[in-house]
């Protein structure tokens, strides 16, 4: 926990924070790696606002391609302390408990939230051929000019019967 007392009462004017996660599995069971987060949170006259980003270092696998690639796009962290909500629809506040917020808990519901539930090592990725399983991307194969609806093949048994 993150103790925000001094910021409160005006002793700090911010607090900086960094803390690194060894073990991002917690977001998907195909994802490994490790993330790192720093930022800082600061008293605008009794706003209190954290901002920072987090930076992942993590192994996954495209889903057209099956290769595995390392996927470092950061996540920027922006939101609102506060000690209670005046209304349930303020969803950016984080609410303190006891003067303190969990950080490890921000960057690590930063991290559920944010990352895509789909990776491609590249926008444009060609995936695998469904018949031969050639890489795409690598090189082309013969069977695509062959391909056809397999739904076709079942009529015309259903007709020449
Ligand atoms: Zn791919
Ligand atoms: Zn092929």
């Amino acid at each position: 926990m993150l103790d925000l007392k001094k910021l409160l009462d005006g002793s700090l004017q911010s607090i900086e924070f960094s803390l690194s996660l060894d073990d991002c599995s917690f977001v998907d069971e195909s994802v490994s790696g490790v993330a790192c987060a720093n930022g800082v949170i600061t008293n605008h006259s009794g706003l209190i606002l954290l901002k920072g980003d987090v930076k992942p270092k993590l192994s996954v696998v495209c889903a057209r391609c099956g290769k595995e690639y390392e996927y470092s796009t950061p996540i920027a962290l922006n939101a609102k302390i506060t000690d209670k909500l005046a209304n349930e629809d303020e969803e950016e506040f984080i609410i303190m408990q006891d003067f303190a917020i969990d950080i490890e808990d921000i960057v690590r519901t930063a991290l559920i939230l944010e990352l895509p539930t789909r990776y491609l090592c590249k926008e444009d990725c060609k995936g695998l051929c469904a018949k031969c399983g050639a890489d795409l991307n690598e090189s082309s194969c013969n069977c695509e000019t062959k391909e056809r609806d397999s739904r076709w093949d079942v009529l015309k048994d259903y007709f020449s019967e």
